[in-house]
């Protein structure tokens, strides 16, 4: 099971990758996390990183690569894992093909039989600023939120576009109760392996 969430921040990616890579006994990655993880750390990462996030910016494409690189080779993310927040990037996506390529051997990901799975939840703007103003994390104000949703729909939405043509797009309508979103995805992915 390799899975990528995506979907606008406050979708509710995060909550529905760590219910099911639980139940699916498999690691949930976000880079979100590790970032701020480094941050709270004051590592060299974190303290380069900290500004972009506190703008509602993405963190250049090269630290996140470097990041996902060095998780991907650790030994629990041999059979599978949820990625929640990365790629969020044109480029962090054809990184990350190549990663997998480079990884899984020939044929890489690009092939239909293959196993990778790009989730989207979809939720209106006015819920996901309700959603993130109510969760109140530091870098959840009405400012940065804005910044946030703008720089999703210039810099992520593209890649629903990129894993459609590919046919590797599971489309989830993410505004309704996190439990029947969590039994529509389940349903979604269990032909997976
Ligand atoms: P949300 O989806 O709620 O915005 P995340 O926890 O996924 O929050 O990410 C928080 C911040 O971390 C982002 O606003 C961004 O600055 C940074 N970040 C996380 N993942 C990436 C990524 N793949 N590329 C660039 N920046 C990232």
């Amino acid at each position: 099971m390799q899975l990528i969430f995506m979907g606008p921040p406050g979708a509710g990616k995060g909550t529905q990758a760590q219910v099911l890579a639980a139940l699916w006994k498999i690691p949930h990655i976000s880079t979100g996390d590790i970032l701020r993880a480094c941050v709270v750390a004051k590592t060299p990462l974190g303290l380069k990183a900290q500004a972009y996030m506190d703008a509602g910016d993405l963190v250049p494409d090269q630290l996140l690569m470097d990041i996902v690189q060095e998780r991907m080779n650790q030994p629990d993310a041999s059979s599978g894992w949820i990625l929640d927040g990365f790629p969020r990037t044109v480029p962090q996506a054809a990184f990350f093909d190549k990663l997998l390529c480079d990884v899984s051997g020939a044929g890489g990901t690009s092939g239909k039989d293959c196993a990778l799975r790009a989730v989207n939840l979809d939720v209106p703007d006015d819920i996901l600023v309700a959603r993130l103003l109510s969760r109140g994390r530091q870098d959840d104000n009405e400012e940065t939120i804005r910044r946030r949703l703008q720089v999703y729909r210039e810099q992520t939405e593209p890649l629903i576009a990129f894993y459609r043509a590919r046919e590797q797009l599971v489309a989830v309508d993410g505004d309704r109760d996190m439990e029947v979103v969590t039994a529509e995805l389940q349903q979604a992915l269990s032909g997976d392996s």
